[in-house]
């Protein structure tokens, strides 16, 4: 059943949004060649706990740090770990923070040092397929509207959409109802209304949308090894109108970068 927030619930979601965008703009200074996954991870622990939230994947499902960390091939559910970033990865990282009984869930791809001219044209390829999936989360349109949008986008671009993972309803639970899949036709699936909230989490492959699961249980790797990109947000629909409650401004005041790409999905 999906779960529709009052405009006071909305507000709180802000702020669970908020924790996470904050603190991928901290580890935006810190994602650099030599840095290792686990290390960004406490770092992320510490900075949730210091704004009065906590780490809303710990432990969920049994997941046992605080981001999923999915460097260069892996799509999503990666684990921090021990080994450095290298000049020339993406490392996908996405992040879940709990405050006031709300969750936050998003994530971004992070480039290591400078990456090849056709990686850093997947990233952004990936970021602007989630907008276009945004633009369609308008009271009226169907979650295939949504999905189609974040599919045409991709594949004319010759990329590979993940089927297997989708994005989701947000709020008391990290998972709620509906399922939002970054693929689909017009017109299709449950009718989007005012007071949903939902995460809209584009994975795009540079290659086949094809992915192997690690015997880890959790870790996506995409089946022929190219580059996959994460990027997800949080957003209301508010008066009809999709309305982002995360942001990627904190990781963009942090890395110097100018854009506009937000200026249409503010309140
Ligand atoms: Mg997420
Ligand atoms: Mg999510």
């Amino acid at each position: 059943m999906i779960q529709i927030k009052t405009l006071e619930e909305i507000e709180i979601m802000r702020e669970s949004a908020l924790v996470v965008s904050k603190t991928l703009g901290m580890l935006a200074k810190e994602v650099k060649p030599g840095v290792t996954t686990l290390q960004l991870d406490k770092l992320a622990e510490d900075f949730i706990r210091s704004e009065g939230a906590i780490p809303g994947f710990l432990g969920l499902y049994d997941f046992p740090n605080t981001l999923c960390m999915s460097p260069n091939a892996q799509v999503v559910h990666g684990f921090p770990t021990n080994e450095p970033l290298v000049e020339g990865d993406i490392i996908s990282i996405d992040c879940g923070a709990f405050k006031n009984n709300f969750y936050g869930d998003h994530a971004y791809t992070f480039e290591v040092g400078e990456v090849a001219p056709d990686t850093k044209k997947l990233l952004e390829v990936t970021k602007q397929s989630l907008y276009e999936g945004i633009k369609e989360l308008k009271a009226g349109n169907r979650v295939g509207d949504v999905g189609f949008a974040i599919q045409n986008y991709a594949e004319k671009h010759g990329y590979g959409v993940v089927r297997e993972l989708v994005g989701h309803g947000l709020g008391r639970k990290m998972h709620e109802d509906p399922e939002m899949p970054n693929y689909g036709k017009r017109g299709r699936g449950k009718k989007l209304i005012n007071g949903m909230v939902v995460a809209i989490e584009p994975m795009i492959n540079m290659g086949t949308h094809k992915i192997n699961q690690l015997k880890d249980g959790w870790t996506i790797l995409t089946r022929d090894g190219k580059p996959s990109a994460h990027f997800e947000h949080d957003v209301a629909i508010v008066d009809g109108r999709p309305e982002l409650l995360s942001t990627f401004q904190y990781i963009y005041d942090a890395l110097g970068i100018v854009s506009n790409e937000e200026d249409t999905f503010r309140a």
